[in-house]
């Protein structure tokens, strides 16, 4: 065997690319892990983490709002964003600094900078001047988010990573996007005071979704104040003295304080030496990987978002922890990417699992519907009008449960849940059985018995 200097060299340290230098390491291998930036990744660095905080912050609007109707006197509120931003960067910090120590603990050796392929064995540290040899190679590189090209004046917007640092909070923004970044910024600003307007291209939010959630989501982030406009895209953007103006496809043009674009993000290939290497992408960039995530090179590997396959957190985690069992346990394991549930940490946040309605319908099978929309028991105290959905799309052949979906205080902790027995087969009658816990909103989802039935069709159609 050639005489490598690592066994394995992972590029990234992201959550995939940390998880699987650790677990190499703990089994005894000797791993480097190069970073050129923090180490976290966009999940610690500049995404899930950030976001949460930025997320737990606004959410204060709507406890101010509900503690004056239980009865509280609150005085004149006022939000402290540079205050925020320090404390959230302290965190960001001590986060980062915890995946640093795993690393140490481990036995791997972090490498600050960037790494680039020469060859399948052969990375040069940039920077650094010097190259090292590795048997395997993980990428582990992860995603960036994208701006549309072609957009005169695009210049003027940012993305969600400068969201995270902004010198001050604007008095309007305008949020681009219908997408996971962009319903949950525009849910931030808005909770956090800023005059907010999300624009997004297509017919409805969250393309993908359940019909249902999209829906109610939009009404819902509307009845918190946000301007949804659908069906529309920007022609131009314009700085002007006060402002940036965006010039719409509709003929309207809106000026706001700051434009956000969250239109997606590509994955880290760029620049990688992945051609050098033999390393093939897929048609959207992506590096193209089987299930075990070997690349077209058998010693590169690739996990998370650079294998653009389900780009979250706990699923780059999980293909990083099979990656492992594979190459270096002699277990071959691959992720089963069926049922992932996510949640959208909108205000209010959504949670999903399974199938749509419209996925679960598709080729002709027949599926009950069971829908609840109601007033949560804290809102109908104080007169509030936010609504909950509550969704179970069930197989009718077999009784079992396809798909859960939530809008709702607390959804991605109900999806967590969920999760668990409709992953494992559940029926809906096995779901039925289970008491309910009272009160609360979740036992809805325990209590629905008759189908839904849409207006002008028959019952099972
Ligand atoms: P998404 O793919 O979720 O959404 C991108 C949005 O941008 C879509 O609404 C898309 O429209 C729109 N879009 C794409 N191109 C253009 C364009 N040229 N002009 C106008 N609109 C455009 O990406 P995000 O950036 O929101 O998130 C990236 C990924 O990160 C997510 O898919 C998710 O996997 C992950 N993520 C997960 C989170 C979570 O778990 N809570 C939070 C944040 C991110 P259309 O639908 O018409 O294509």
């Amino acid at each position: 065997m050639a005489d490598f200097d690592y066994d394995l060299f992972v590029i990234g340290a992201g959550s995939g690319g940390v998880r699987a230098a650790r677990l190499a390491a703990l089994g005894g291998a000797r791993v480097a892990v190069a970073e050129e930036y923090r180490v976290g990744g966009t999940c610690v660095v500049r995404g899930c983490i950030p976001k949460k905080f930025m997320v737990y912050a606004a959410e204060f609007a709507q406890a101010f709002k509900t503690a004056r109707g239980y009865g509280w006197t609150i005085g004149e509120t006022s939000f402290d964003w540079p205050a925020f931003l320090r404390a959230k960067d302290i965190e960001i910090a001590r986060l980062s600094g915890i995946y640093v120590r795993n690393l140490e603990n481990a036995g791997a050796e972090l490498i600050h900078s960037r790494a680039e392929l020469v060859d399948a064995h052969t990375i040069r540290l940039v920077g650094q001047d010097r190259t090292v040899t590795a048997d395997t190679v993980l990428i582990a590189t992860g995603g960036w988010p994208t701006l549309p090209p072609g957009v005169p004046g695009i210049e003027h917007a940012i993305t969600s990573n400068e969201a995270f640092h902004l010198p001050e909070l604007p008095r309007r923004v305008l949020v681009v996007g219908g997408g996971y970044i962009a319903v949950e910024f525009a849910g931030i600003f808005n909770g956090l005071g800023v005059e907010t307007t999300l624009l997004y291209r297509g017919p409805n939010i969250l393309r993908g979704f359940d019909d249902d959630v999209r829906t109610h989501l939009a009404g819902e982030l509307e009845r918190r104040g946000i301007t949804v406009i659908l069906g529309c895209q920007h022609e131009r953007l314009e700085r002007t003295e006060t402002g940036v103006v965006s010039h719409l496809s509709s003929g309207h043009s809106v000026e706001t304080d700051q434009v956000m674009f969250a239109t997606g993000r590509a994955p880290n290939t760029a620049g990688l030496g992945l051609e050098a290497a033999g390393v093939t992408l897929n048609a959207a960039g992506a590096v193209a990987v089987d299930k075990f995530s070997r690349t077209s090179v058998a010693n590169i590997w690739a996990v998370g978002d650079v294998t653009d396959r389900i780009n979250l957190t706990p699923v780059a985690i999980r293909e990083a922890v099979a990656f492992v069992e594979t190459a270096f346990r002699d277990n071959p394991q691959s992720f089963d990417h069926q049922h992932v549930a996510s949640a959208v940490f909108s205000q209010p946040p959504v949670g999903s699992v399974g199938l749509t309605e419209a996925e679960a319908r598709h080729g002709g099978r027949r599926v009950d519907v069971y829908k609840s929309v109601f007033r949560p028991m804290k809102g109908t105290f104080y007169g509030g009008e936010e609504r909950t959905l509550m969704k179970l799309v069930v197989e009718q052949a077999s009784g079992r449960i396809l798909g859960c979906h939530v809008v709702g205080p607390d959804a991605p902790e109900i999806i967590q849940m969920a999760a668990i027995p409709i992953r494992m087969g559940v029926t809906k009658a096995q779901w039925d059985a289970t008491c309910a816990v009272h009160p609360t909103a979740a036992e809805e989802l325990v209590t629905m018995r008759e189908p839904w039935i849409p207006a002008g069709l028959s019952q099972g159609g």
